[in-house]
């Protein structure tokens, strides 16, 4: 019979983890919930798998997966891009690590055997698992090489989305609708409850926002997401024409790089390679030049949890004049939730009130409750469990799901529900 334990990212938004028992056993994600105080794992694998697979590189989906070669040797699958920002991310883990003095779960032995031990394949690519058992990924259109993961054996066909969005984005042309049908549809819930604005009108707003503060005499820090959100960023800025120099700083860097070596994942490679040429790239230790003049500051980290944005917000948080763009989804607990709820933020180890003024933005590159169902449309399945979400959002969801007749199935952390 099959089934699905939760072992992470059950009524919450962050460490991504599940065990997909289909007679054989598939580990689908391993990721961490990064907190203001503190790093969150997913419950540990207590059995021997068959496979690992992982849906796209961002930290709450790929951030424990060395952890694992610890204990075992599985072999593990996800897109080439996945594994290249993945290994960006976990260097720099291990980096921060360092740096802050806090454990890590795994060393550079473990992102080597764990590198060794992937296999990775393209989009609508159906290899064999088992003599009974396939694997097909298809594109999510969430960031570079995000996937969703569909696993067809004789007991079950399930599909995984991963982090999705249907819709075209700046850079991505949006999911890959030719997933087909399955059994079983375990989906992200992130946004579960509601739906986007429409994308031009905010990017439009954003760019003229932006614009406003510089012509006020303040500095434009938009701290962003160093994997998609801040290469999206300077594509907006640069498509909208905005008068002012653009420092680019931090992971995103690296991450632009990687994502201009596959052009053929992208929308428009062309547009985003003049935009991300057109901005300064900050060389190491030399930020003080962007303070000379207002100007605009794209850099990690998105949820001002550390990052070069803390650098340049020690300097500016006591100008009125100045403005943080926040753009994407603010996890509960972190500084950049705190900020947008109380005006207040830990700076080195003080919480102190920001004059700044404070807006955000929602440039999500995920689903909308109305992108999310249409998921479910296209695949029919019998169950939909639904992951990846805050718990009062997935209750909403689950509601929706009803009304447009799908059963659905929420699991607690830990907790095992049948597939049948
Ligand atoms: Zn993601
Ligand atoms: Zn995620």
């Amino acid at each position: 019979m099959a089934k699905l334990t939760a072992l992470g990212a059950a009524r919450e938004v962050g460490r991504s983890s599940f065990l997909l028992d289909v007679g054989e056993k598939f580990l689908l994600d391993r990721g961490i919930k990064l907190g203001h105080d503190e790093t969150e794992y997913p419950l540990p694998v207590k059995t021997n798998l068959d496979a690992v697979i992982i849906s796209h590189a961002h930290l709450d989906h790929s951030g424990n997966l060395p952890e694992l070669f610890k204990k075992s040797n599985p072999f593990v699958y996800m897109t080439q891009p996945t594994l290249d920002l993945s290994n960006i991310l976990w260097q720099d883990s291990l980096k921060i690590a360092k740096i802050e003095g806090i454990p890590v779960m795994f060393s550079p032995v473990e992102i080597k055997v764990a590198e060794k031990f992937t296999f990775t394949i393209p989009f609508r690519k159906k290899i064999n698992l088992s003599e009974s058992t396939s694997l097909e990924l298809f594109d999510a259109g969430h960031i570079l090489g995000s996937s969703m993961i569909k696993i067809q054996s004789e007991e079950k066909n399930v599909i995984y989305s991963g982090d999705f969005k249907i819709e075209e984005t700046r850079l991505f042309k949006g999911a890959d609708k030719r997933i087909g049908k399955a059994d079983v549809l375990i989906i992200e819930s992130t946004y579960g409850d509601r739906n986007h604005r429409e994308r031009k009108d905010l990017e439009k707003e954003f760019a003229e926002e932006v614009q406003n503060t510089l012509h006020n005499d303040g500095f434009a820090m938009v701290p962003a997401f160093a994997v998609g959100r801040s290469q999206e960023i300077i594509d907006i800025l640069y498509e909208n024409k905005v008068e002012a120099e653009i420092f680019f700083d931090g992971m995103g860097q690296r991450v632009a790089k990687t994502t201009l070596e596959y052009p053929e994942l992208l929308k428009n490679p062309k547009s985003l390679g003049k935009a991300l040429h057109s901005v300064t790239w900050v060389k190491k230790g030399k930020r003080h030049p962007a303070l000379k003049k207002p100007c605009i500051i794209v850099t990690s980290a998105g949820m001002l949890e550390g990052g070069p944005i803390m650098w340049y917000l020690k300097k500016l948080y006591k100008d009125k004049n100045s403005k943080i763009f926040l753009t994407g989804y603010q996890v509960e607990g972190t500084n950049g939730r705190t900020l947008m709820e109380k005006g207040k933020m830990d700076l080195d180890g003080e919480i102190v009130k920001i004059k700044n003024q404070v807006q955000q933005f929602d440039f999500s590159a995920h689903a909308s409750q109305d992108e999310l169902i249409q998921l479910a449309k296209l695949t029919e399945p019998e169950l939909v469990v639904c992951v990846h979400g805050d718990e009062k959002v997935i209750k909403v969801f689950q509601k929706k799901l009803k009304q447009e007749g799908f059963n659905s199935a929420a699991p607690k952390l830990g907790e095992e529900i049948k597939l049948d």
